[in-house]
């Protein structure tokens, strides 16, 4: 018998039906002689509801207060998975983050678990209740309430697994797996059987949001057997996170293609090339707890140079007030920002072994007379900011261009079946 964490994300739960569904699905399992670990999203919607009650009342809610708010989403979805797992003759008991000891840091609204506290849960399993823990919170050192970032319940359900040492984390929602690019984009995009972590790493942090990163980070340092799997459907093995890499024969270059709407672009104008001077741009910037993804600096011209980089969308307003002050500050010329560019990524561990991927990725891009804004590359990803009016076009055309539609033998040719075996409820 298995110990197996079962998360449901916002749409699995998004109605009291799907809810009385959740319930007879893990009856299933219960009835296999499993114990169970639930751990559900707020209902769809409903978290992005919270957060603009909040900025009804500010603009900029108070980072803690926010956290008060926004983590209320889940602890409806416990108490009613609870009720719901009654009714199908279950012992079940719901349990908020802080209640079983999901200790934090303390940055509001993006948290990183510490440490999570294993007696209450297990004193709950041995007395034979499903346990039901709110996804995407816990609690600092002091008490504070606190959330783990959007998507966090994912993260919650990992950290669990990690914990609790469960067999198998299952992450249940709308998708069937990991697609080799977002479904609802290119509606030929193919399930992926595994993926390797590096890649889904990859994927994750490019914008796939099927899973929260830190989800991802954590599978990975704590060795938790990860799948993703639709909570509509009964059948299906769903996606195996997988340390192992295919042989490399039956590598698919590219894995999957990833894409991320919410970047804007900054440049500096006119900036003297001489050292110090990104540290000058960037410094206050990560001050400001603001992330840069992109940089590009480009061949000084006249003793001047002019300098790029990316951020989230939400923070342009913040960055863009910073390097006004910069710019008097260093002497550049000018600051200019776009706030209507995106990013795509070719992702895979393939492309180590595989030269000329970059120049197939831009000649595809070209091709449809899209112009590259910025490129960066790592060892497993090529990554291009393009005129976000591009994105669905670029997705489909790279999606098409490295074959990805096709069954590719390389999901066939696993190493390691030992790891894949997957547990059923019947
Ligand atoms: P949940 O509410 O269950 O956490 P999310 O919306 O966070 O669900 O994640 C699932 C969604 O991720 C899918 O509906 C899909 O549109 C999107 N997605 C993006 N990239 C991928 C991908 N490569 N494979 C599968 N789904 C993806
Ligand atoms: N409810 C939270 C959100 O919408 C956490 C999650 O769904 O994973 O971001
Ligand atoms: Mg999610």
């Amino acid at each position: 018998m298995a110990l197996i964490v079962q998360k449901f994300g916002g749409t699995s739960v998004g109605s009291t039906e799907r809810i009385k569904n959740v319930a007879k699905r893990v009856a299933r399992w219960r009835a296999q002689g499993h114990s169970i670990i639930l751990v559900p999203s707020a209902m769809a919607g409903e978290t992005n509801r919270l957060i603009a009650l909040a900025k009804e009342i500010s603009p900029s809610p108070d980072p803690r207060e926010l956290d008060v708010i926004a983590a209320t989403g889940e602890q409806v979805t416990i108490g009613l998975l609870a009720m719901a797992m009654h009714a199908e003759g279950l012992k079940a008991k719901s349990f908020t983050g802080p209640q079983v000891g999901v200790l934090t840091d303390s940055t509001f609204t993006k948290a990183r678990i510490l440490k999570i506290d294993q007696d209450r849960i297990r004193q709950a399993l041995a007395e034979g209740n499903v346990v039901v823990v709110a996804g995407f919170q816990g609690a600092d050192e002091k008490g504070n309430i606190t959330t783990l970032g959007r998507g966090g319940s994912d993260t919650s359900a990992v950290a669990l697994a990690a914990a609790m040492k469960a067999d198998e984390c299952q992450i249940y929602t709308d998708v069937d797996g990991v697609y080799t690019t977002d479904p609802r984009v290119v509606p030929e995009a193919r399930k992926l059987d595994t993926i390797t972590f590096e890649e889904m790493l990859e994927m994750a942090s490019l914008g796939s949001k099927v899973l929260q990163i830190r989800s991802v980070e954590f599978a990975g340092k704590y060795k938790v057997k990860l799948r993703v799997l639709s909570s509509f459907q009964d059948e299906g093995e769903g996606t195996l996170i997988t340390v192992e890499e295919r042989g490399n024969m039956e590598q698919p270059v590219i894995s999957g293609i990833a894409f991320n709407r919410d970047e804007a672009k900054l440049t500096v104008l006119g900036v003297p090339d001489r050292p110090g001077i990104a540290y000058q741009i960037l410094g206050p910037i990560a001050d400001a707890s603001i992330d840069v993804d992109m940089i590009i600096q480009n061949i000084g011209q006249y003793d001047t140079t002019d300098f790029s980089f990316t951020v989230n969308r939400s923070d342009y307003n913040k960055a863009f007030a910073i390097l006004q002050a910069v710019k008097e500050k260093i002497g550049a010329r000018d600051i200019t920002g776009d706030t209507t560019t995106c990013k795509v990524s070719a992702v895979g561990v393939g492309m180590r072994s595989h030269p000329g991927v970059a120049s197939k990725m831009f000649g595809a891009l070209a091709k449809e007379g899209i112009n590259l804004q910025m490129i960066s590359t790592s060892e497993i990803k090529i990554s291009v900011v393009i005129e976000e009016k591009y994105l669905e076009l670029a997705v489909r055309v790279l999606h098409k261009a490295f074959g990805l539609e096709k069954p590719q033998k390389a999901t066939l040719g696993l190493t390691g079946r030992g790891e894949t075996d997957i547990i059923t409820p019947s």
